[in-house]
């Protein structure tokens, strides 16, 4: 039997569009920088690739700032105006709530950093507004918001502009991109300090030559994700995951699927096994042929409970036995069904053994 991957929310198989952008890309030798012809086609495909972007997310070409990711676009949030404080959602990706500072009631502004789409549970959360507009936190207003819609972009649809949002992260690989390319997108107008300082790359925001191999790779992605997003694809692996949801939860009665009857991202889907560490379903998984997760990517290899779970009222044995599936289009309900037999005749083993 050959392995299936069902660990798409850590990162999804690279594109065939994406692939040949970045076979394109890497027989170019100009510096998207430079003024002659060489230079001219490689800033040619960068621009190419930014349009791309801009169309997916909803916003303009102009305020999309390439990055090496969405940890590093999230650096933003530590070049905000001096006496900002950022506000973070407790369920957002540990790249936002790293930059969490509270001053202590001094503070001149706040901006609010927000997950849309959560990662480990799939559960999509609008930004609280304020009932006059704005964004509001508790009894603290914010005048900035900071959307991750890492999780959400191709999966659902979504517009920069719409939003409201005064500044996003995005990362390729979570939509068949490669790893390690990303982008930083700021509303037009919007007055924050350059990510790097240098040659005064990506309008002044970042310096540094851009990753072109990276970034027309993700500019392809991009355009084919919004292709298949329009398209339905993501209804139909709704259907799958929703198959393999009451596969698993028929196995027992006493399994729990986070966000059930809340908005979710159409291929997650995270359970609480009780009984059974999520750890130890990882490894027996992948003993038997499946990649899946125990949390989110960035926490595997750390043995902790996940602060997602936690800060949703489950209490941290709970934590710690939670196993997150995360589905693709092309993987069938044949796929779903041999997973959900294999995990499912491992948890009753598992169960007897702990009798
Ligand atoms: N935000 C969310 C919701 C994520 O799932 C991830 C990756 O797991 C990130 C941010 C960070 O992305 P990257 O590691 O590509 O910078």
């Amino acid at each position: 039997m050959s392995r299936l991957y069902l660990d798409w929310n850590a990162t999804t198989p690279l594109r065939p569009e994406a692939r040949a952008a970045m076979a394109s890309a890497m027989d170019l030798v100009g510096n998207p920088s430079s003024v002659h012809a060489e230079g001219r086609a490689a800033k040619a495909m960068l621009e190419r690739a930014r349009a791309q972007v801009a169309a997916a997310v909803g916003c303009a070409p102009d305020e999309v700032i390439f990055t090496s990711g969405a940890t590093e676009a999230a650096m933003v949030l530590s070049r905000l105006p001096a006496g900002h404080d950022v506000l973070v959602d407790p369920t957002a990706h540990d790249c936002l709530w790293a930059h969490l500072r509270t001053g202590g009631g001094a503070a001149v502004g706040h901006t609010l950093a927000w997950g849309l789409a959560n990662n480990e549970t799939g559960v999509i959360a609008e930004p609280p507004r304020g009932a006059e507009g704005g964004w509001l936190y508790g009894d603290r207003k914010a005048d900035w918001l900071l959307l991750d819609i890492v999780q959400a972009v191709g999966k659902v649809p979504f517009s920069f502009a719409w939003s409201g949002a005064d500044m996003a992260v995005v990362s390729a690989h979570k939509f068949g991109g490669p790893k390690g390319v990303g982008a930083l997108i700021v509303r037009g107008g919007l007055d924050i300090t350059s990510l790097s300082l240098g040659g005064g790359q990506e309008m002044g925001r970042r310096a540094g030559t851009e990753n072109l191999i990276g970034i027309a790779g993700m500019g392809a992605a991009a355009e084919a994700a919004a292709r298949d997003l329009a398209a339905g694809v993501w209804d139909e692996v709704a259907e799958i995951r929703n198959i393999l949801e009451s596969e698993l939860s028929a196995s027992t009665n006493k399994t729990i699927s986070v966000g059930n009857g809340l908005p979710r991202l159409p291929n997650t889907l995270c359970l609480i096994a009780p009984g059974w560490k999520g750890e130890t379903q990882v490894m027996a998984m992948d003993l038997a042929g499946f990649a899946v997760s125990a949390g989110s990517a960035c926490s595997s290899g750390k043995v902790r409970p996940s602060r997602v779970l936690r800060s949703m009222g489950f209490d941290e044995a709970q934590a710690a036995q939670a196993i997150r599936v995360s589905i693709g289009p092309g993987v069938t309900k044949d796929d779903v069904q041999r997973f959900g037999r294999a995990w499912t005749a491992a948890y009753a083993k598992a169960l007897a053994r702990a009798a």
